[in-house]
């Protein structure tokens, strides 16, 4: 019910419509207006409404209904990653760019395991090294990449592990193929359990 209609009743309740009746006498009538926006008194009532207020900012004016907000705020956001992620400029996460390209609400990865192979921060030589954690190469002496991928994919010392994983998978069908990335996980686990086995230090 509107502010008005209250108090036009002859017994309001709510105080503060008491409060107002006993504020207007017969010089004031009041009227019901269709629309805030462009009424000079309706402007002026809110810019006393604000300023009445204790919150340090004014209140955001939403010319439309909080769901189509939400939603186009929504997209403004998709759009802005969408141009981010794809900027040539872009220098940041350029290898998970080159796994996935697009931008996807619905991806998710949830594994710290997956997580290091997807953002090549993952538990290997070139990464130790990168970083200044320590000097090793793979004992095997079959990979100069020193890469994560090398030891899941192609690696003969984890060959014991790889059932599903093939050397031809891309890492994208790795990482998002239900069965390869558990087998993955479980690499990567091997590997950090077992780190002596296929790391050696360098001199
Ligand atoms: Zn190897």
């Amino acid at each position: 019910m509107s502010t008005l209609k209250v108090l036009q009743k002859h017994q309001p309740k709510n105080n503060v419509v008491e409060e107002v009746r006993a504020l207007v006498d017969e010089t004031v009538s009041l009227h019901w207006v269709k629309a805030h926006i462009g009424i000079a008194g309706n402007e002026a009532a809110d810019k006393s409404a604000k300023e009445a207020s204790k919150k340090p900012t004014t209140d955001i004016h939403l010319p439309l209904p909080e769901r189509s907000f939400k939603t186009q705020c929504k997209q403004h956001l998709m759009v802005h990653w969408k141009s981010t992620w794809e900027d040539e400029k872009n220098t940041k996460g350029r290898f998970t760019y080159s796994i996935f390209p697009e931008v996807s609400r619905s991806r998710c990865i949830d594994s710290r395991s997956i997580t290091q192979a997807a953002t090549n921060h993952g538990f290997c030589p070139s990464y130790f090294r990168r970083f200044n954690i320590k000097a090793c190469t793979f004992r095997c002496g079959e990979d100069s990449s020193d890469d994560l991928q090398h030891y899941a994919q192609f690696c003969p010392l984890t060959s014991h592990l790889r059932n599903k994983i093939r050397s031809t998978h891309s890492l994208r069908h790795i990482i998002t193929n239900r069965d390869t990335s558990k087998e993955l996980i479980a690499i990567l686990n091997y590997v950090q359990e077992n780190e002596g086995e296929i790391f050696q230090q360098e001199d």
